[in-house]
């Protein structure tokens, strides 16, 4: 039995109303508690968390060995900040970069510090190793990319949500539409262009998942032509699409390799930068950091974090359980005119539902899943995201699929669609 939160889900729900910016519209579940691929809301209901905390907790919440990292670590020494050196950072450092295959890792914490360091490093290679002119470096992203909410990101945004009322923007972007090897290959005719950022699955817009043949073509085109191809896998990464990373699973290796979420198992906010010395060295000391990057304590979790991702095989189940889902999905979308489509690699799916991104049907169904115990949340509108813990075995899969069945099929005689 779970303890019982003495204020109501309502209770809470209304101090965050009350004394939190609004920035968020959430579901109306209020959580306290959870174990691998459960959660639990403050009156004692258990639920399928299907969304994952939006990819970080791919290793299921409140891991063992994970959390016992972090108290282990927690009594010992949790931050010395850069001005010294520490006894978890270059353990950390050595076994990170030996698993992904990079010269160096430069570490912050959360995703879009990881993305603007980035940004910085490929300006940086551009002025001192390519020879741009100063200030001229110009980077290319894709429209409907997600890359986090700093002002540097939001400036490679298309999403008029995320940028309306916060310019003047930052220069030196360059945006073309996403999956178009044409409008890539006109843009890195320009000299000045220092380096191409992308998601390989565009989480946030929806799981668009590119042709075969794209991220290769873009990553021999900017080989091609001396700009670095800078992948941002903060929410594909870490055995998310059933491989350790999404570029894994077409033989690239990116220039510049951008993680976050997952990298701690969702435990606290551990992102990183990883790149060989030709880029990375070109930072010297005091030209980029950041208080907590590189803290012992997150050292010490993500270090287990990704220790679990391998023992536990989470990529091979990922690539499993994500074939399954799709399967069932597909047939139910036979079934049901409400579902569009279907896509996603390993456990990152989403269903298309058929309807307007202004109606509020996907957000409906969410609702009833969510009272049949399956949390899930609508991006764009109309696409619902499944994303749940990579350890989700087939009976808990089944459990799932047959929720969302059920909630469909149900949905669909309800409102006569
Ligand atoms: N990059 C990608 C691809 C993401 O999906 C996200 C978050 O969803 C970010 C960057 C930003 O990460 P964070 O929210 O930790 O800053």
């Amino acid at each position: 039995m779970i303890e019982v939160n003495p204020l109501s889900s309502q209770q809470l729900m209304e101090l965050e109303e009350r004394y939190g910016a609004h920035n968020y519209h959430p579901l109306p579940v209020v959580l306290t508690k959870g174990q691998g691929v459960h959660v639990w809301d403050v009156e004692g209901k258990k639920y399928l968390d299907f969304l994952s905390a939006y990819s970080a907790v791919n290793q299921g919440h409140c891991h063992p060995r994970i959390i016992r990292a972090l108290k282990e670590q927690a009594d010992q020494l949790t931050l010395t900040s850069r001005a010294f050196f520490n006894d978890q950072l270059g353990p950390y450092e050595s076994f990170i970069t030996r698993l992904f295959g990079y010269d160096k890792v430069l570490p912050m914490n959360t995703g879009v510090e990881a993305v603007e360091t980035a940004i910085k490093l490929t300006r940086k290679w551009a002025y001192e190793v390519k020879g741009v002119p100063v200030n001229e470096a110009i980077i290319v992203f894709a429209s409907r990319n997600f890359h986090g909410r700093t002002l540097g990101a939001i400036s490679a945004s298309t999403d008029p949500t995320a940028t309306g009322g916060f310019g003047p923007y930052m220069p030196g972007y360059f945006v073309l539409p996403y999956n178009d090897l044409e409008a890539m290959a006109d843009a890195l005719e320009d000299p000045r262009i220092a380096g191409v950022i992308l998601e390989p699955i565009q989480g946030e817009a929806g799981v668009v998942v590119p042709d075969e043949d794209y991220l290769p073509q873009v990553a021999q085109m900017c080989r091609d032509r001396n700009v670095l191809f800078v992948a941002d896998e903060v929410q594909t990464g870490i055995a998310r699409t059933g491989k350790l990373l999404c570029c894994h699973h077409h033989g690239i290796r990116p220039d510049i390799l951008i993680l976050g979420k997952a990298l701690s198992g969702g435990v606290l906010p551990v992102s990183a930068v990883l790149a060989d010395d030709r880029i990375m060295m070109q930072i010297k000391p005091g030209q980029h950091g950041s208080t907590f990057g590189g803290n012992p304590l997150a050292c010490a979790v993500a270090v287990e974090a990704l220790k679990v991702v391998e023992d536990e095989d989470l990529a091979d189940n990922a690539a499993v359980m994500g074939r399954l889902f799709r399967e069932r999905m597909n047939a139910l979308a036979q079934q049901s005119p409400l579902i569009r489509l279907v896509r996603g690699k390993g456990l990152l799916n989403a269903v298309v539902i058929n309807d307007d991104p202004a109606s509020k049907t996907a957000w409906q169904i969410c609702l009833r899943m969510a009272e049949r115990g399956l949390l899930a949340k609508p991006t764009q509108g109309n696409i619902i995201r499944f994303a749940p813990p990579l350890i989700i075995t087939d009976d808990q899969m089944d459990a799932c699929c047959t929720i969302i069945e059920k909630t469909i099929m149900q949905f669909e005689s309800s409102t006569g669609n």
